[in-house]
């Protein structure tokens, strides 16, 4: 379960009153009874449970259990699409590592507006699904250009290029030339893809780099797990 830190032994932590419910309805657990919780920074925490119902409750924090496990640093920039698709790639983006979630709008994005702080509620969902200790910082939406124009030096951008589904060397620059290591980020496009003025800006972007991810053209949130899987078993830890 996720809890607000800073955490230390000893604490007595208030839980919200669906977090209450959930343990008390859901997991059917009872007073005296112990789960593990985190923080997003001070790694898993046993903790027994003082009183949960639907009214809320409280637990006691005892020891840490483990340490803190922050995901290598990969960043998944993309253009939310419809609702459950956004929710669904902030979720396994969680799930798959990634270490800040950055949705961006781009000339055909269809929703330029989002719920941040729902989107960041899903995160914290799914690490705790997932048995994490991180939950990735979802930003603020910001447009395709000033993310460009603001892109730190040292980081490189895996642009995800639909157009590279037509090349016969669809995996883009090649296997000599490996997808780039951390820091990075990946960034994946809206159900129309890719304005032809952007993929020229990305392609001319000193830190860029277009990669293909097969000869088929995949929804947006299906390029975002490809993509993030690609990663993570190539240059993740
Ligand atoms: N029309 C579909 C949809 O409704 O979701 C396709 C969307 S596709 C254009 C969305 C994004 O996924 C692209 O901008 C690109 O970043 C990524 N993508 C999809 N297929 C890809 C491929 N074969 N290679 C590289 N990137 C791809």
């Amino acid at each position: 379960l996720h809890i607000t830190g800073p955490l230390y032994g000893g604490q007595q932590a208030v839980l919200s009153k669906d977090q209450a419910h959930y343990l008390s309805g859901v997991m059917r657990l009872s007073p005296g009874d112990t789960i593990t919780v985190f923080d997003g920074a001070s790694g898993a925490w046993r903790a027994t449970i003082d009183a949960a119902s639907k009214r809320g409750g409280t637990l006691t924090l005892g020891d840490r259990v483990a340490p803190q496990r922050d995901p290598p640093d990969i960043w998944l920039c993309f253009a939310p699409i419809k609702k459950a698709r956004t929710d669904f790639i902030v979720e396994k983006a969680t799930e798959l590592g990634a270490a800040r979630i950055c949705p961006v709008t781009t000339r055909y994005t269809n929703s330029e507006r989002i719920r941040r702080d729902r989107l960041q509620a899903h995160a914290v969902e799914a690490a705790e699904q997932c048995g994490g200790t991180f939950v990735p910082p979802v930003d603020e939406i910001v447009t395709l250009a000033k993310l460009l124009d603001h892109w730190p030096d040292d980081r490189a951008l895996i642009f995800c290029d639909e157009a590279l589904s037509d090349d016969p060397d669809w995996s883009g620059e090649g296997e000599s030339n490996p997808w780039p290591p951390a820091p990075a980020a990946i960034l994946i496009g809206p159900e129309g893809g890719f304005a032809p003025a952007e993929r020229d800006r990305l392609r001319a972007h000193p830190q860029a780099m277009a990669v293909g991810l097969g000869p088929r053209i995949l929804r947006a949130d299906t390029a975002a797990v490809a993509a993030l899987t690609v990663w993570q078993t190539t240059q993740g830890d």
